[in-house]
């Protein structure tokens, strides 16, 4: 089982960024009003992940590390459902299996918690500890018994990068809850529970009030609405620039593409607009691609959305233009 979990590991978890996006799903599957995520050494050094959701009791939390024990698939039909984020029992085993592992969690309203810890994927180690509301995963040196893995790794800043991009899609798709993430003792966001509206603007910057406007159409059956910003607000990376399908947020080369098709009269041709782009589409149009790892879409017709993207930003710039 030992092997099993590192072959899966490397598939749930590729970087650090994945790692703290399996744990942030779970915590939001748990139902938590806050999660608070703490990186040191780009989440090479330190992961924690720590929610005020339901917890496990000290049997589900020993489960949690074994292959494939998901408490969220029922019967296989539920393998379609995509309604909760993980539901293939792999990311906790898979994490544990390739660093130091520590878990601290209990039941609401239990009179004691437990704490599990897993060192490279040997024998989980489970003894008491004080309760809890909530749960707290910390992953110590990630990958420290795969150095091909670690040696895979990019420099900090791009490591970093990538747990910034996931948890900004993380925070965009749960405005309700409230979540922080530290970067080495360093505030990087702060975000209460709000609307989305709130959110987004909290995501893209203060600024980004000042400088953008909304819109939206209906394109083929699909009603697209986008949040843009003005082409004088454009970056020369594509972190802010966001899209969701139906709920979901996406990152999708074929999105980004049509962004910028859409901005391509008034914007440099290096940079990248700050926006936010909603499609919502029939069901029956788009298969969204479950990879643990990925956020990926795939349309019955990516020329209809592509289209729509680019008239729903043609006619904001026509309005910002005025
Ligand atoms: P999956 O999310 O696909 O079910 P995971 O390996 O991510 O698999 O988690 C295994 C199980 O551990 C989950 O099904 C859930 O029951 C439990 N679990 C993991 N993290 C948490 C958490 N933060 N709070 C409560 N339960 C959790
Ligand atoms: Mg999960």
């Amino acid at each position: 089982p030992h092997v099993a979990n590192q072959i899966a590991a490397g598939e749930v978890v590729e970087r650090p960024a994945s790692a703290v996006k399996e744990l942030m799903e779970n915590s939001l599957d748990a139902g938590a009003s806050k999660v608070s995520v703490r990186i040191s050494g780009a989440g090479k050094k330190s992961i924690v992940v720590e929610d005020d959701g339901f917890g496990m009791s000290a049997f589900d939390a020993e489960l949690s590390l074994q292959r494939h024990a998901t408490s969220k698939i029922e019967s296989s039909d539920d393998l379609h459902c995509i309604a909760s984020h993980g539901f293939r029992g792999e990311a906790l085993p898979s994490i544990a299996s390739v660093s130091r592992f520590r878990m601290q969690t209990a039941l609401a309203d239990s009179r004691e918690g437990v704490e599990v810890r897993v060192d490279g994927g040997a024998a989980s180690e489970v003894r008491p500890a004080p309760p809890r509301k909530g749960t707290r995963i910390e992953v110590l040196d990630l990958f420290l018994n795969t150095p091909a893995r670690l040696n895979f790794m990019r420099t900090d800043k791009t490591e970093e990068a990538a747990i910034v991009e996931v948890f900004r899609s993380l925070a965009l798709a749960s405005p309700h809850v409230a979540m922080l993430l530290e970067l080495d003792g360093r505030k990087r966001f702060d975000f209460r529970a709000q609307t989305e509206s709130e959110r987004v603007l909290a995501i893209m910057g203060a600024d980004f009030a000042d400088n953008s406007l909304e819109v939206t159409i209906t394109h083929e059956g699909m009603q697209i609405s986008a949040h843009l910003g003005l082409p004088t607000f454009h970056y020369r990376d594509s972190t802010r620039l966001m899209f969701m399908v139906n709920g979901r947020v996406i990152r999708d080369k074929l999105l980004i593409a049509a962004a910028r098709a859409g901005y391509r009269d008034v914007m440099f041709h290096d940079r990248y607009p700050v926006a936010l782009i909603k499609v919502e589409i029939d069901p029956a149009d788009v298969d969204v691609n479950v990879h643990p790892a990925k956020r990926e879409v795939r349309f019955k017709s990516p020329q209809a959305v592509r289209a729509g993207i680019v008239a729903c930003i043609r006619a904001g710039v026509e309005r910002m233009g005025q």
